[in-house]
């Protein structure tokens, strides 16, 4: 009469619940397939995937095989030959250890295995589907091991739902063989998707290794780290500031070859860049540490992508040590930097460079063009900056569009007279402009961010203006494979902004023959590269349609930038353009664009009472 509401979950049911958190995509099983092929010896890892890892997922490895006492078993939950006691688990010398993967892989799709140990004559055959349990027969196949996932998540029609495009999922696949083939360069590693080859590399030393996923341009600005202490060895390569990126998807660190996120190691490194990055620029590194397992609790994130150290603070200073110290040696700490009159002048209007562009040919007319020199393109070297087409073109075509009369411009009674414009750039930041009935301040890059945002958008749905400039000569760009996916994505909608690429066959460069108006010549590929990766961020943070995405990444990429020295007349461009946008108080991220000071208000403060 007293019946229990408790009661055990059926095994099945189990397994499932533990693969909510193990396996959450195709990407967990690629991840979870080949640490289980490195923890069993493997030299040589091969994956192949289908429809994004969807359909179908392939390891190969030349491992140490299974016998048919373990393969039974390897399908069971909490069945592992890894760890037998709880000592063990204070350890890990093992990528795996929690014995689930396979158990929590097989309650939700399709799993076959061949396997043969070397010493065998035969090997054996494992077909296991969800809720029909397994079956073993003797088979012929290479010594090593082979794990084929098919139909992930048929079982769970509601997990399905949450995966993303098959792009976007090969995508997530791609990372995880980066940084698993970085952490193993002696490894040899191969990788298709469909019928494509992502990559195919040998063993080979680690710098052969990113030249192979990254390019020449890339090991070519890098310095060594080889760091080693009582508490850990670093090994690796930092980024020479030059390769720093606007967002940080180059970041790599593997603690014992696993790959691991750590806020505070992140930062130690970042503290070594003090003084050569700007705020928003993330530096480009590869680093290794070994550090002996009992010191490390891996044993704290499903994924395993955390990691708790014993003694953090220790390791925060090797870490900065390290860093600093092979770019002491490298020569890389520079001289402190000061840009007095710059930073000190309250108000700073710039005067005109003559520095030459290169030269431009206009697609409609055919004509090679000098692109206008009054503009500060060259001023602060490195830093981008306006370019002149960024709003003459702009201005152009709304004011082709619109018939907006110029009197209807906040700012057209002050542009026209020859005495000086009551418009400042201060800390070459922001826009001090005096309206009818007050002042207002706009930050130059948000309210460029906005312009260009809208103009994005305008141009992919309606796909009516031409937005190239024509380069004289085709500059070439290698994509990493992540990069690639993306590019395959957006390849439509990057058009109809103004990219014109071309994809070579049998490679994963694209050679830009144009670009938007609004991109920097000699910035053509940075751009490009650029909006793939603010597009891959913004993916994971930004829940909004794969064109918006496209458009905010571009607007954020290709906007002036607060540094930026901007010239009387780009302010008033650039003020103009703003007020023509639907919505010019806010940045596509949310930020507001301006404040806005009413004289009332400021007289109230002063205490005036007229
Ligand atoms: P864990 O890796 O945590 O031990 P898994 O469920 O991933 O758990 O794997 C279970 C067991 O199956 C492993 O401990 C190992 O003994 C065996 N196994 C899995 N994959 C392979 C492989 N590729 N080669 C050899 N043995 C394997
Ligand atoms: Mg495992």
């Amino acid at each position: 009469m007293d019946e229990a509401r408790i009661h055990i979950l059926p095994e099945h049911v189990a397994n499932q619940i533990a693969a909510g958190e193990v396996v959450q995509r195709p990407e967990s099983v690629v991840k979870e397939l080949v640490e289980n092929a490195l923890d069993a010896g493997a030299h040589s890892v091969a994956v192949f995937v289908r429809e994004g890892g969807k359909a179908i997922i392939h390891v190969l490895d030349d491992g140490c095989g299974m016998g048919r006492a373990d393969l039974e078993l390897a399908l069971q939950r909490h069945a592992t030959s890894k760890i037998r006691t709880l000592e063990d688990l204070h350890a890990i010398q093992t990528l795996g250890f929690r014995g689930e993967a396979l158990a929590a892989i097989a309650s939700v799709a399709d799993v076959e295995i061949l396997t043969r140990r070397a010493s065998d004559s035969h090997g054996w055959r494992l077909v296991s589907r969800p809720l029909k349990g397994q079956t073993i027969e003797p088979a012929e196949c290479p010594a090593g091991t082979q794990v084929i996932v098919r139909n992930l998540f048929f079982t769970v029609p509601a997990r399905k739902k949450f995966l993303r495009s098959d792009t976007t999922e090969l995508r997530y696949i791609s990372e995880t063989m980066l940084r698993y083939s970085l952490s193993y360069p002696t490894h040899a590693w191969k990788f298709h998707d469909g019928g494509d080859v992502v990559f195919d590399v040998p063993p080979q030393p680690l710098l052969e290794r990113i030249e192979h996923l990254f390019g020449e341009d890339v090991a070519a600005s890098l310095i060594p780290v080889d760091y080693e202490s009582e508490l850990v060895r670093i090994e690796g390569y930092l980024g020479l500031p030059s390769l720093a990126r606007t967002t940080k998807a180059s970041q790599y660190l593997f603690l014992n070859h696993r790959p691991i996120v750590n806020r505070a190691l992140t930062h130690a490194i970042y503290q070594g860049y003090e003084h050569m990055l700007e705020k928003s620029e993330h530096p480009f590194f590869i680093l290794s540490m070994w550090i002996d397992p009992k010191r490390v609790d891996v044993n704290v994130h499903p994924q395993k992508l955390e990691v708790k150290f014993d003694d953090e603070r220790a390791l925060y200073h090797a870490m900065l040590e390290a860093v600093l110290g092979s770019m002491r040696q490298h020569n890389l700490i520079p001289q402190f930097r000061v840009q007095e009159s710059i930073a000190t002048a309250p108000f700073a209007v710039v005067q005109e460079p003559s520095a030459k562009q290169p030269l431009v040919v206009n697609r409609i007319t055919g004509e090679i063009v000098q692109p206008d020199t009054q503009f500060p393109t060259a001023l602060s070297s490195s830093s981008s900056s306006i370019r002149p087409q960024a709003f003459t073109s702009r201005l152009q075509s709304r004011a082709s569009a619109t018939v907006t009369a110029p009197a209807q411009l906040p700012l057209s009674q002050h542009s026209v007279g020859a005495e000086a414009p009551r418009i400042w750039q201060m800390h070459n930041k922001y826009i001090l402009v005096q309206t009818d009935d007050g002042i207002m301040i706009i930050d130059q890059h948000v309210a460029h961010e906005r312009i260009l945002y809208e103009s994005a958008l305008d141009a992919m749905e309606k796909a009516a203006e031409n937005r190239t400039q024509q380069l004289m000569f085709p500059v070439p760009l290698r994509l990493s494979a992540r990069e690639l996916s993306i590019y395959r994505e957006l390849e439509n909608d990057l058009h109809r902004l103004g990219y014109e690429c071309r994809l070579l066959e049998e490679s994963s460069v694209v050679e830009i023959t144009g670009v938007p108006v609004e991109i920097r010549l000699g910035k053509e590929a940075e751009s490009l590269r650029e909006v793939l990766e603010q597009y891959a961020e913004y993916q994971t943070i930004r829940p909004s349609t794969a064109r918006d995405n496209l458009a905010a990444s571009f607007a954020c990429r290709a906007a002036i930038k607060a540094g930026d020295p901007l010239t009387v007349q780009e302010m008033q461009q650039l003020v103009a353009e703003l007020f023509q946008c639907r919505t010019p108080e806010v940045c596509p991220h949310g930020r507001p664009v301006m404040i806005h000071f009413p004289l009332q208000e400021l007289d109230r403060r002063f205490g005036r009472t007229s």
